[in-house]
C-alpha cells in the first residue's frame, strides 16, 4: 500500500469520527471534540478547519463559557444551508426526489408519475428530474453531497446491481452503471451516487437522521402491495448475500393461509399487502397479524424500534394501533418489555430521505463496503 493513501484514509476516517461526534451531539467546541474522540487538539484543530471551509460545519458567532474545559470555547455545528443530500425513489408508480440537509431537514420535494419502467427510460426521466436541481444549487453554490437512489427490488450493496426487482420487471441489472452514465450524459455533476432498496433506504433515514446507534437495531417495515423490511444492525443495513435479507412479505404466517403473489399460502403479504385489505375486516386482520409478524421480528432481532411506513400504513393509521395492541398482548403474556413501534418520521417521503441519508452514512463510514470507490472524492 502507498503510504499517500495510508494517510488519505486516515484523514478520511478522522474526518468521519469526527462529523459523526456532531450528528449525535452538536455545539461540541474543538476541545470537546478531541476529548471525546481521541485525536490530539492540533489534529481536531486541522480538521475542524478543514470542515468549515468545505462546508460540512459552521461555528457559532460567540464563544461561551462554561463547558467544563476551562477556556471559552466556539460551538460547531453541521452546516445546515452549505452541502445538501439528494435522494431519489423509484416507485412502480412514480419518481420522487428530495434535497435534505445534513441534519436531516426536507428543503424539497418533487414528485413526476412514472413515464415507463424501462431501465434507460427511468434513468432518463431521473435525470432530467435531477438537472434542474442541481443547476438551481449549484447557482446558489451550494455544495451537493451525493445522490441516492432507491428501488422496490434487491440491490447489492457495494455494486449497485440490482438482482430482482419483480414489481419493474428488472433482473441482474447493473442499475448504478446505468444511472452514473445518464447523469454523465446529462452533464449533471452530483457527487458519489449510490443504488439501495427502498425499505432499506427508509431504515437508514429513520437511523442517520434520528436517534442514530440509540436505535439500534432498528427495523422499518415498508407495507404496500408488497411487504418488506429494512434493517440496521451494529451500525450497518443488514442486507444479506445478494441484498434480499428483509423478504419478511414472504414468511409464512399461516399454513394453508390464503394464496399470495408468490405462488405460497399463508405469507405475510397475503394478509398485510394492499391487495388483501379490502375490508374493515380485512384490515382489522391485517393489524393483528402485522403485530404478529414485528413479534416476530422482535424475537429474531430484538429490535430498539419498529418503524411501520408505506402507503398502507398512512392510509390506515389503524394499522399501527391494533399492530402495537397485538404486540402488547404478547408482551404482557410474556412479561418482556415492549419495543417502540412508530410512524416513520417523514412519512411517505421516507425512502427518498433515506436514499439521500445514504450518501451521508456511507462518507461518515470510510471502510464500510461499497465506500471505496468514492476515495479521492
Ligand atoms: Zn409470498
Amino acid at each position: 500500500m502507498q503510504t499517500t493513501g495510508d494517510q488519505q484514509l486516515l484523514k478520511r476516517i478522522n474526518r468521519s469520527v469526527l462529523l459523526r461526534l456532531m450528528q449525535q451531539q452538536g455545539g461540541l467546541s474543538r476541545a470537546r471534540l478531541a476529548a471525546h474522540s481521541g485525536l490530539t487538539k492540533s489534529t481536531v484543530s486541522a480538521l475542524v478547519r478543514e470542515l468549515l471551509d468545505e462546508q460540512w460545519l459552521v461555528e457559532a458567532s460567540s464563544p461561551v463559557t462554561g463547558d467544563g474545559l476551562g477556556r471559552p470555547s466556539t460551538p460547531l455545528q453541521l452546516n445546515a444551508i452549505g452541502r445538501v443530500l439528494i435522494g431519489i425513489e423509484v416507485a412502480v408508480e412514480c419518481l420522487r426526489m428530495v434535497c435534505v440537509s445534513l441534519t436531516g431537514e426536507l428543503l424539497s420535494e418533487h414528485e413526476a408519475p412514472l413515464d415507463s419502467s424501462d431501465p434507460q427510460a427511468v434513468c432518463a426521466q431521473a435525470s432530467g428530474l435531477l438537472q434542474p436541481l442541481c443547476a438551481d444549487l449549484g447557482a446558489r453554490h451550494i455544495t451537493i453531497c451525493g445522490v441516492g437512489l432507491c428501488l422496490p427490488g434487491a440491490v447489492h450493496d457495494s455494486t449497485g446491481v440490482v438482482h430482482f426487482a419483480p414489481n419493474l420487471g428488472w433482473r441482474n441489472l447493473d442499475f448504478l452503471a446505468m444511472i452514473r452514465a445518464a447523469f454523465v450524459s446529462a452533464g449533471i455533476e452530483c457527487g458519489p451516487v449510490y443504488v439501495q432498496n427502498d425499505a432499506d433506504a427508509a431504515a437508514l433515514g429513520e437511523y442517520e437522521f434520528g436517534a442514530g446507534p440509540k436505535d439500534d437495531p432498528l427495523i422499518f417495515i415498508n407495507c404496500d402491495v408488497g411487504v418488506g423490511a429494512g434493517i440496521v444492525l451494529n451500525d450497518r443495513l443488514f442486507t444479506g448475500a445478494r441484498g434480499a435479507a428483509g423478504e419478511i412479505g414472504h414468511t409464512i404466517l399461516q399454513i394453508n393461509g390464503p394464496l399470495c403473489s408468490c405462488g405460497r399460502h399463508g405469507c405475510a403479504e397475503a394478509f398485510i399487502g394492499a391487495r388483501a385489505i379490502k375490508t374493515s375486516a380485512d384490515l382489522e386482520r391485517a393489524g393483528a397479524y402485522l403485530g404478529v409478524l414485528i413479534q416476530n421480528l422482535d424475537a429474531l432481532f430484538n429490535p430498539r424500534a419498529v418503524v411501520l411506513g408505506g402507503k398502507i400504513c398512512a392510509q390506515y393509521p389503524g394499522l399501527l394501533t391494533q399492530a402495537k395492541a397485538t404486540v402488547a398482548q404478547y408482551t404482557s403474556q410474556s412479561g418482556m418489555p415492549m419495543t417502540e413501534i412508530r410512524a416513520p418520521r417523514y412519512g411517505l417521503q421516507a425512502p427518498a430521505v433515506g436514499a439521500a441519508a445514504l450518501v451521508l452514512h456511507r462518507f461518515l463510514r470510510p471502510l464500510s463496503e461499497g465506500a471505496s470507490h468514492v476515495f479521492g472524492h
